[in-house]
């Protein structure tokens, strides 16, 4: 059993807390918003960040942006300074690789960077996938923990991998679905079925995880948000801001990603015609409406 100080805890970071609590942890919380705090049952509530990181062996944060990361862990009275000696530091928020570098560095202790993927149905059933950048020996140190929230656990590299791992996972990803949709979208109009596409796709070099587990039109894939009008899911909302993410990234570093550029693009417009709290698979109304 480990004392963990856990700081945010938002429709990711309350579940997470619970798991810990649940799988024997003794876990200290803290929020900005009461109301929050109130839905980390199983965990005693301190009154500050540097509270809940009084006595703890590991200290997590799971916040919304770099900037409140940064301010949380190096800002004045914040958790770097407050962790006890020795313990091991977790960022788990989806953040810039450059702030989660800047950030590791600036602590004087084991700092892992560990964005998840798998959305809150994913923390409420334990079921995330940890991607982790960060030291070996601060990585074993916590590996139990991450397998206490999630089910599938990959040290990516040193500081900043876990979120690089992220941030290329979902530029993959959203344009794999643009191109999902854009296939369906020509079927439509050449008169093949969207029963027809999927069997031939779905077996041939066309397959690929936002055809066979997420499909974008109803029917062929039963559990997919497109048979509930789109109800995400991961909404269009979080995937802008991972898209943001991956092409800072891109520039920062002179990688040529025109197309996450594009998808970038379309699925800001997607978010500004109204789109941010539909499923990220919904864009493929935006599309077949004509989006260019
Ligand atoms: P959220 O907005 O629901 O929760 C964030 C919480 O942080 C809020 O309760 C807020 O009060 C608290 N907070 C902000 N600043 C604080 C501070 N200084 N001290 C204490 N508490 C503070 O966000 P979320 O959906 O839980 O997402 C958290 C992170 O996880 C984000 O980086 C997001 O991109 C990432 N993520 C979210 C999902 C998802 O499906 N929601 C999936 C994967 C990753």
């Amino acid at each position: 059993m480990a004392r963990i100080g856990f700081v945010g805890l938002g429709n990711m970071g309350a579940p997470m807390a619970r798991s810990l609590a649940r799988a024997g942890h003794q876990v200290s919380v803290y929020d900005l918003s009461a109301e929050a705090m109130a839905r980390a049952e199983g965990t005693t509530h301190a009154a500050s960040g540097v509270e809940a990181a009084r006595g703890a062996e590991f200290v997590i944060t799971m916040l919304p942006a770099g900037r409140h990361v940064r301010d949380a862990w190096l800002g004045e009275g914040g958790l770097a300074a407050a962790a006890p000696e020795g313990a091991v530091l977790i960022d788990c928020s989806t953040i810039d690789v450059a702030t989660a570098r800047e950030v590791a560095a600036a602590a004087n202790q084991p700092f892992l960077d560990a964005p998840v993927s798998g959305g809150v149905m994913g923390a409420e059933a334990a079921t995330l996938t940890f991607m982790v950048g960060g030291p070996a020996a601060g990585f074993a140190r916590a590996e139990p923990l991450f397998r206490a929230m999630g089910r599938t656990v990959v040290h990516c590299g040193e500081a900043g991998a876990g979120q690089a791992a992220k941030a290329c996972n979902n530029m993959l990803l959203a344009i794999s679905m643009i191109g999902t949709c854009e296939a369906f979208i020509l079927a439509e109009k050449l008169g093949l079925s969207h029963e027809a596409l999927f069997e031939v796709a779905s077996k041939s070099s066309g397959q690929c995880w936002s055809l066979t587990t997420y499909c974008p039109v109803p029917g062929p894939v039963p559990a997919s948000p497109a048979n509930r009008d789109y109800s995400p899911g991961f909404a269009a909302a979080l995937m802008l801001k991972d898209l943001g993410l991956a092409q800072q990234a891109a520039e920062d570093t002179g990688a040529e990603t025109p197309m996450g550029a594009q998808a970038l693009g379309l699925y800001r417009r997607f978010v500004e015609q109204g789109g941010a709290e539909t499923d990220f698979s919904g864009i493929i109304g935006m599309l077949r409406a004509g989006a260019s």
